[in-house]
């Protein structure tokens, strides 16, 4: 919880004083990052229970704000299933969650701009990472119905608006 309120502390405070005129973008973009990038971490053992696992509320409320400072990442509820099968699966062509951030792929200009922004990478990529999933079920690699789960997860998994009906789902 400390480095929880300190990172979000810190995000505000530096937006603060660049929204005042105070602060120039090229400290702000880094300095933001770096507590983005904690709370990144603070986000992935979350999906792991890891803490507040009696707590519920407190533990929706901080993958809330991590996901709400980082509007362009994946929703963090959603996110769990692909994480989970990325441990299970690791490195194949079918770690959907890691190939979403382009890990395994030849380093070129086209990953260099599609690794930052999932949407963008993910347009650019959409064909190759349907063929290969087609190919995973066909193989016998993965079952239809968890490639069919995948597809419903990566549709709206960017969408800010879900975060409501999942929630509301959650709790009732
Ligand atoms: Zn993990």
């Amino acid at each position: 919880m400390t480095i929880f309120l300190l990172s979000i502390s810190m995000i505000v405070f530096a937006s603060f004083f660049y929204l005042k005129g105070q602060l120039s973008v090229w400290i702000l973009i880094p300095f933001n990052a770096f507590w983005m990038g904690i709370l990144h971490e603070l986000e992935h053992d979350l999906i792991h229970w890891m803490y507040f696992r009696k707590n519920k509320i407190i533990q929706d409320i901080m993958l809330f704000s991590v996901w709400i400072l980082r509007p362009l990442t994946i929703n963090p509820w959603l996110r769990r299933e692909l994480h989970f099968h990325h441990h299970k699966y690791s490195g194949t062509l079918h770690d959907v969650e890691e190939r979403g951030v382009t890990n395994g792929e030849k380093w070129s200009l086209k990953r260099l701009f599609g690794t930052p922004d999932l949407i963008f990478g993910g347009i650019m990529r959409a064909k190759i990472l349907v063929k290969d999933i087609r190919n995973e079920v066909r193989n016998g690699n993965l079952s239809k119905e968890q490639a069919l789960r995948f597809k419903k997860i990566k549709t709206i998994s960017m969408v800010p608006f879900g975060l409501i009906a999942i929630q509301f789902g959650i709790y009732i």
